[in-house]
Order: C-alpha cells, then sequence, then structure tokens
C-alpha cells in the first residue's frame, strides 16, 4: 500500500513539474529569441559598403570589417582595370576604319565595333548572336569553318558596291580554338588602282608602238632603196617627228609618274602667276606663231605659295592645248585673277571646242576627242591629265567649259 501511495503522490507531482517545465522552456526560447535577436541586429545592419565607417559594432568583428574592406578595395581596383581596358579596346576598335568581330568558339558575336556593325546592317542586338545572323554567305561560312578548325583563312567579298578583303583567324588557347577574329578591309580603291595601273601599261605600250613601227617602216623603206632620192626628207622628217612623239610620250608619262609617287613633299615658294604665264606664252611662242595664233597674258600681278614646277605644268598644258586646238589666226587668252576666297587662272580659246559627251572625259588619260587631229597636232592624250593630277596635288579645283566651234575656257581655282 505504501509502495502504491509513493507513486500516486509523485504522479500527481508531475503534472505541477511539467508545467514549470513548460512555462520554463517557453521562457527561455523567448529570451533566447530575443537575445539572438539582439546580438544579430547590429550585424544585419552593418554597412557592408563601407565596412570601417559602421560605429556601433563590436570590437570583435572590426577584424573581420577591415578584412572586408581590403577585399573591396581590391574588388574595386580590379573592376576599374577591367573598365579601362574595356574602354581602350572600344576606343580602339570603334575608331578603327576595318570592321573586327570577334566570335567565340560557337561563332557567336562577342563584340562587333562600329565599322563592322555599319557594314553588314548589324546593331548592338546582335551582341550573342549567331554570325550568321549577319552575314549569311557561303564564302562567310566557309571562312569561320576554317577559322573554327584552327587555320587562317581569307575571302574576297562584295559588300554595298565595294570590294573588300575579309580575314579570319582562330584565337587558340590551350591549343584550343577558343574563339574567331575576323577582320574586314575596304580594297576598293586598291583593286580600282590596280586597274587603273593596268590599263595605263597597256594604253602607253600601245601608244609606244604605233610611232614606233612607224618610224620601222620608213627605216625599212629606206634601207631597201625604195625611196627616191626627192622623198628622202620627207621621211627622214617623218622619223624625226615619230621620234619627238615618243620622247614627248616618254617625258609626259615621266612627269606623270612622278605626281602619282606624291610621297614626297615638294618645296612652296611664292611664285607669281602673272609671270610664270608670260613664261608658258615665250615657250610656245613658235606653235603660235606658225598659225598666227596671239596669246594674250592679263590680270593681276598674284603670287601664291605654291609648287612651282607644278603650276607651271598647268598653265603651259593648257596653253600648249589652246594653241593646238585652235583654228588658224585664233586668239588665246590668259586671266589671272583673284577674290576673297580664292585665285583664278583660266585659259580661254577660239577653237574648235569640246563636244559636251567628251567634256567630262577629256582628262582621263590617253582620251583625245579626235584621235587622228590629235596625232597630227603632237598631242599625247596626257597633257590635261597631267593638269588634273597637278592641280589635285596643289588642292586646286578645275572647271570646263567649251563650246563646239566657239571655243573652250577652262579655269583653275586655287584656293587662299
Ligand atoms: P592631247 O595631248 O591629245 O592634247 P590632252 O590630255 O591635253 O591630250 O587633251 C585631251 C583631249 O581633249 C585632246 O585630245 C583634245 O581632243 C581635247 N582638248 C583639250 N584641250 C582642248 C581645247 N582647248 N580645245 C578643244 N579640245 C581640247
Amino acid at each position: 500500500i505504501t509502495q502504491h501511495t509513493t507513486l500516486i503522490l509523485m504522479l500527481g507531482m508531475l503534472q505541477p513539474v511539467f508545467f514549470v517545465l513548460i512555462l520554463a522552456i517557453i521562457l527561455s526560447l523567448w529570451l533566447a529569441h530575443r537575445l539572438a535577436k539582439r546580438i544579430v541586429e547590429p550585424l544585419n545592419t552593418l554597412n557592408l559598403d563601407e565596412p570601417l565607417e559602421n560605429e556601433n559594432a563590436y570590437e570583435e568583428i572590426s577584424p573581420l570589417l577591415t578584412r572586408i574592406e581590403k577585399q573591396h578595395r581590391q574588388i574595386n581596383s580590379q573592376l576599374n582595370a577591367l573598365k579601362r581596358r574595356q574602354d581602350e579596346f572600344s576606343a580602339v576598335t570603334g575608331n578603327m576604319s576595318e570592321g573586327l568581330i570577334l566570335l567565340n568558339e560557337q561563332g557567336k558575336i562577342l563584340s562587333i565595333n562600329r565599322a563592322a556593325a555599319q557594314l553588314f546592317n548589324a546593331d548592338g542586338s546582335c551582341i550573342g548572336q549567331d554570325i550568321m545572323t549577319i552575314e549569311r554567305s557561303i564564302s562567310m561560312q566557309q571562312l569561320i569553318h576554317t577559322a573554327l578548325s584552327g587555320r587562317h583563312d581569307e575571302a574576297l567579298m562584295e559588300i554595298k558596291g565595294r570590294q573588300y578583303q575579309i580575314n579570319a583567324s582562330p584565337i587558340v588557347s590551350d591549343d584550343k580554338v577558343s574563339g574567331v577574329v575576323i577582320l574586314a578591309f575596304d580594297i576598293t580603291e586598291k583593286a580600282l588602282s590596280e586597274q587603273k595601273r593596268r590599263e595605263f601599261s597597256a594604253n602607253v605600250s600601245h601608244e609606244l608602238k604605233t610611232p614606233l613601227h612607224s618610224i620601222m617602216g620608213s627605216a625599212e623603206l629606206i634601207e631597201n632603196g625604195l625611196i627616191k632620192k626627192e622623198d628622202m626628207p620627207r621621211f627622214i622628217g617623218h622619223i624625226r617627228s615619230e621620234a619627238s612623239r615618243l620622247v614627248a610620250l616618254i617625258e609626259d608619262i615621266i612627269r606623270l609618274s612622278q605626281l602619282d609617287e606624291n610621297g614626297e613633299e615638294l618645296t612652296r615658294e611664292e611664285v607669281n602667276l602673272l609671270a610664270l604665264a608670260k613664261e608658258a606664252k615665250e615657250a610656245l611662242h613658235t606653235q603660235a606663231a606658225e598659225r598666227n595664233i596671239s596669246v594674250e597674258v592679263q590680270g593681276m600681278d598674284i603670287s601664291i605659295y605654291s609648287v612651282r614646277r607644278l603650276l607651271y605644268e598647268i598653265i603651259y598644258n593648257l596653253c600648249d592645248n589652246a594653241i593646238k586646238y585652235n583654228r588658224d589666226n585664233g586668239q588665246v587668252n590668259i586671266f589671272v585673277t583673284q577674290d576673297d576666297t580664292e585665285t583664278i587662272l583660266s585659259v580661254q580659246d577660239t577653237g574648235i571646242g569640246i563636244p559636251e559627251e567628251h567634256q567630262s572625259r577629256v582628262f582621263e588619260r590617253f582620251y583625245r576627242v579626235d584621235k587622228s587631229h590629235s596625232k597630227e597636232t603632237g598631242g599625247t592624250g596626257l597633257g590635261l591629265s597631267i593638269v588634273k593630277h597637278a592641280a589635285l596635288y596643289l588642292g586646286a579645283e578645275i572647271d570646263l567649259q567649251s563650246q563646239v566651234g566657239k571655243g573652250t575656257t577652262i579655269r583653275v581655282h586655287f584656293p587662299k
């Protein structure tokens, strides 16, 4: 019985003990929560952007804050360096006239500069897209394919009516192709000047061949005794005039190629245009007198700071043409004038004129309106192209007015 009663007694006590226990647990949970909150709160409100500025932080965590601050500074300086490099890259590639595209190993665009974006009609939205979305030609596909397999390749493409050379090179890191660099160069001018050079060489050979054949023909006739004694002077005169045509031609070609080289800066000096025009007139005196053509030099006594030799070339050739393509007893007027912005040299003749449809072409090399007439008068077809070239070098502009049967005026405008 006593055993029973102790058990009951203890069971009876268990209830209040439980009650107190639960109360204690709840109380301690609440207290722990509050305590934790109070400890963590200052940590949560820490300003990690400026770790050293936290005044209500515990002393114990200040080494941590100092480390955070150090890392902050490191990250910032690395970010700045990266940004600087990115800016440099954009500045360099943005101002390049060549198109530049970087692709990753899947052929997706990583970067495209302004020139390339313009060339392929793309905008910023193409970043991350496949290169084929902006250029889907077969040759581009092949270029990328070759480059991605680790070899350099190039191709010529015509885009928007211009000639481009496209180079594709693999970017290799750790023996693996990790991308492709595409460079696009505009080679239109180069291709054009190469074509012009080829045409010029072909023309030169042709122009040289004709008088040489003629000289050879006459010489053979003389050699074989087929020329009567009294005809001899005519044939020899013919040989001489053809030979001097050759000399004139070669001199013109040399002048043109000197102008073509234009690498060296020619020395400039004060040149009196009026005096120079009078010099040219003197030099052409015989030609003018032969056909009773009067040459007048008029205008202001003006000096310009320019290249004497080129100016003389311009005046001499224009005056030479004005005499060559004049009528007998005709007139040539050379004027020198000046206004606020420019100095104008004009050469006016009363000659045969240039038909409208030829006017734009007479400045081309070897272009002649009337081939036989030009040859008769000893023309090489290069005079006006020398004038054009010299004017271009001096920054001058040329305009031409002409009426068939009435005459021609060519003005050269030298900017001040
Ligand atoms: P060329 O040596 O044949 O004179 P140019 O280049 O000086 O060569 O001139 C080209 C062509 O332009 C000439 O063949 C001629 O037909 C024409 N031309 C040039 N100047 C005149 C002019 N003042 N009057 C008429 N035709 C001209």
